[in-house]
């Protein structure tokens, strides 16, 4: 599974984390703005509104749009995560984020949950070049 230099990066946040979100996509606008970017429905809306960046929407979180990721993730359509999730406040759709989480786990996506984590990925020299992942389904024991 190869990742390309011009990373797909999906962008998601849950309510209370995406003023968090907003503040790490402005700073690095620069960084983001070379790579194809998308998102659930309410976060990319709010960021492509916020910082004039393109950002492919999916639905909504709570509508599906977790899963839609996840299932993109799947067909090898996405590079990096960044999922500011809010470790403070139950969500309806948790079984669609937890779903998320474990395909990102499986296909070997870096995922940044928090803004230090975020600005560790971004500054990788990884980010700019293509990147074989690990195929966890071809390990032995
Ligand atoms: P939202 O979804 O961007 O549509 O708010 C995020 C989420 O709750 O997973």
């Amino acid at each position: 599974m190869i990742s390309p230099a011009k990373k797909r990066i999906a962008l998601v946040a849950h309510d209370n984390r995406k003023p968090a979100l907003l503040d790490w996509v402005k700073e690095n606008a620069d960084k983001l703005k070379n790579h194809e970017l998308c998102g659930t429905g309410t976060t990319s809306g709010m960021l492509s509104r916020n910082t004039g960046l393109k950002i492919k929407a999916y639905k909504s979180g709570p509508l599906g749009g977790d899963i839609e990721i996840g299932a993109k993730i799947c067909d090898n359509q996405i590079d990096l995560l960044v999922f500011f999730w809010d470790p403070l406040t139950a969500q309806p759709h948790d079984p669609d984020v937890k779903a998320l989480l474990r395909l990102a786990v499986l296909y070997d996506i870096p995922v940044a949950m928090n803004k230090t984590s975020a600005n560790y990925l971004i500054s990788s020299d990884l980010i700019d070049i293509e990147y074989e992942r690990h195929d966890m389904q071809k390990e032995t024991i």
